[in-house]
Order: C-alpha cells, then structure tokens, then sequence
C-alpha cells in the first residue's frame, strides 16, 4: 500500500502582512510586516514570503479595538436580546474592526438584569463576548440619560453584589452614582471584587467625585455626558476625574457627544494613557435609521444620532470604533499611536487582558485592523482567523 502523503501547509497556518505602515508599542513602522501563526503574532522572519503584499497601497495595521461601553448593533441589543442577537450585535461591530467587546446593559429591574447577565456570562465563557458591563440602575435621576426613572434605585451594597453575582464571574464593570447612598460603600465593594467602578450619570460634586475615586473607582463613564459640566468655580466631577492619574476617561467620539475641541481638551489633560475610547453604541449602529427599544424606552434613530422618543435625550450612539478612530486621527489631530493606545492598549489593561490583547507583539493574539489610506477597514482579523478579508 502507497503511503498517505499530506502537505504540511495544513498543519499551521501562517500569514504574512507587509508593505503596510505597522502601530507597534515601540513606534510606527513604514513599510512594516506582521506574521500570523495559528491564533497568534509570531516573530518576524525577512526570508518569509508574504501573502499579502500591501505595499502601494498606503494602508496601516493598528491593534483590533476594544470597546468596554457597547449596548448592540446590527439591530440586536444586549440589554434584551437572545444570545443569536448578542452574537448578531458582536458581529456587527468585528466588521468594523472591534475584536474585543464588552456587552453594556441599561436599566432594568434587578431580576431583569440578572436573568440577561446569566445569559451573557455563557457567551462570555465561549470567548465572544469579554464581559459585562451595568450601566444602571445605580444611577441618577438627575442625570438619566436614556435610562426608566421608575427603575432607577440607590446602590445598595447587597444589590451590587448580588447582580455582580448572577453575571457569574463575568462582570467587569458597573456605572454608578458614588453620591447616592450605598455609593461608597459599592465603589469599594466593585473594587475588593476586581470589578471596575465606573463614575458617571451622576450629579457628584467634584468632592464626592474625588471621596468616590480614592474609594476606588478607576473608570468616567462617557466624561462630559450625564455629568454636571465643568465650571470654573464649581469643578463638578469633570476636574476630578481628568486630574487624577487613578482614572481612565471614556469618550465616545461620534461628534454628536463630544465636539472636536473638547475631544481634543480632554486628550491632553488626561493623556494618551488615560483615554479609552468607547462607542456607547445601541442596536442601530452598523444598521440604520428607524425606530428601536433601548431597555424599556422608545428611541428614534435619525440621520444616525439616536434620541428619546419622549423628551429627546440622546440614547447612546450609533457610532463603531473604525469610524471614533477614523475622526480622532483625521479630524481632532489625535497622534496615530495616542488613538491606537486610547483605542487598543489602554481599554486592554483595565480589562486586565494586556497579556493577550491590546498591541502587535510577538506572542499575543493575531488581532488586528487593516485601514486603507482614508483610514477606512480593508480587513479585520481576530484571533489568526479573517473577519473581513483584504482584497
Ligand atoms: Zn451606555
């Protein structure tokens, strides 16, 4: 009997980038090359053949986007969709190159909100999903937002726990009024848990802001949004969370939250390694305009800005990070390596996750963005495997 012969090609998969402008934590490489072994960047070897030569092209390779603030996309919610719509929404937003997403929740009852965390905990455990993340009900009513007034409760220690509880190891972060009773005690409940506290629809003082970060709380909810505003002689929790090196700064760059100048403002004084830049997205991100539920709530989604039917708040964005990363290098003289560290690296290390995720080095997970000359997505890889691939 003839013996079976196999190609070794089968065996490990390996792809080699070059001739594409590469962001590496080390600086930005002209020309540069990356090499894909199975799940993972591998070193470089210059012999190596390239399968695809980008070169002429005027195309960069950034990290791929993590994004800790997202309720859905592509129609499909967190806050109440099946696990087929949370994976619908996942998708949506790897098209555009977030590799790494962490599903928000909005209000809802305390059972609500327990149930859908369970749910979501499994697609955590199956790796599509990188956590969860409640944003109310330990909010404000003064500063709401799109989130049900009538759902809205103080933090109290034993309810925090207990929803952090039903998410089954998988949550990652609760948005929270420090200033409501229960709010200090929560701060420091999240942190002794390992779960992110994040300030924001708050009314806060800056002196509550600052009892709430030496408390614990490391991240700002969407800064500038659902906060009382900076002022010169009352700071508020703006000044408070921009000053202190504690803190990482959301910000949801879809020029409907945030004008440029301010996006700008707050780069600066926070600094590169102190921005996260998050979508806040809701279902229509990725689809279109038209009418949608956020939680309990009615939306209505025009020209891609999503307000409140009733009252005409603004209901998260519509936004994906191509497009936040796109405006920030383009439009709001953000630096190519500030955006990929406030895009990639920084929202990997509050998840804990640098190891793997975040930069293009040797050893980590092959995920990656490929942009074309107008910073615009050829392709996206996760993990080795081609979420759209680069002609
Ligand atoms: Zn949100």
């Amino acid at each position: 009997m003839a013996p079976v012969t196999t190609t070794s090609t089968t065996t490990t998969q390996r792809t080699v980038l070059t001739g594409a402008r590469v962001v590496l934590p080390s600086g930005v490489v002209e020309g540069g090359r990356i090499t894909v072994d199975g799940t993972r960047i591998a070193p470089n070897e210059q012999a190596e053949q390239a399968t695809h030569d980008l070169a002429g092209q005027g195309c960069t390779i950034v990290p791929g986007f993590v994004d800790l603030h997202n309720h859905g996309g592509g129609g499909a919610s967190f806050t109440s969709g099946t696990a087929e719509d949370v994976l619908t929404a996942v998708r949506t937003h790897r098209a555009h190159g977030t590799t790494t997403l962490v599903a928000s929740t909005v209000t809802e009852s305390l059972d609500f909100l327990a149930k859908q965390a369970a749910l979501l905990s499994e697609l955590v455990e199956q790796g599509d999903l990188a956590g969860i993340h409640f944003e109310g009900p330990f909010i404000s009513p003064c500063r709401k937002g799109a989130h049900d007034e009538s759902l809205l409760r103080h933090p109290d220690p034993a309810d925090v726990r207990a929803l952090v509880a039903a998410a089954r190891g998988a949550a990652r972060m609760v948005t929270l009024a420090a200033e409501l009773p229960g709010g200090i005690d929560s701060v420091r409940l999240l942190a002794d848990l390992g779960v992110i506290a994040a300030v924001g629809h708050t009314d806060a003082t800056y002196e509550q802001t600052v009892e709430a970060i030496d408390a614990g709380a490391t991240v700002a909810t969407h800064l500038f949004n659902a906060m009382p505003p900076l002022q010169h002689r009352e700071p508020g929790p703006i000044a408070a969370l921009l000053e202190d090196e504690r803190v990482t700064v959301e910000l949801i760059n879809d020029g409907t939250h945030l004008h440029p100048s301010v996006l700008e403002l707050a780069f600066g004084s926070a600094g590169p390694a102190r921005v996260a830049l998050i979508t806040d997205a809701m279902d229509a991100a990725g689809f279109g305009d038209g009418l949608y539920d956020l939680g309990p709530l009615k939306v209505e989604v025009r020209q891609g800005v999503a307000r409140l039917v009733e009252g005409g708040s603004i209901a998260g964005s519509t936004l994906t990070l191509d497009t936040a990363f796109k405006r920030a290098v383009t439009l709001d003289g953000i630096a190519l390596p500030d955006a990929v560290q406030a895009i990639s690296a920084n929202p990997a290390r509050l998840l804990g996750l640098s190891d793997r995720i975040g930069s293009l080095e040797p050893g980590k997970d092959a995920d990656l963005v490929v942009l074309d000359g107008d910073y615009e997505v050829v392709g996206v890889m996760r993990k080795g495997e081609w979420v759209v691939r680069p002609a």
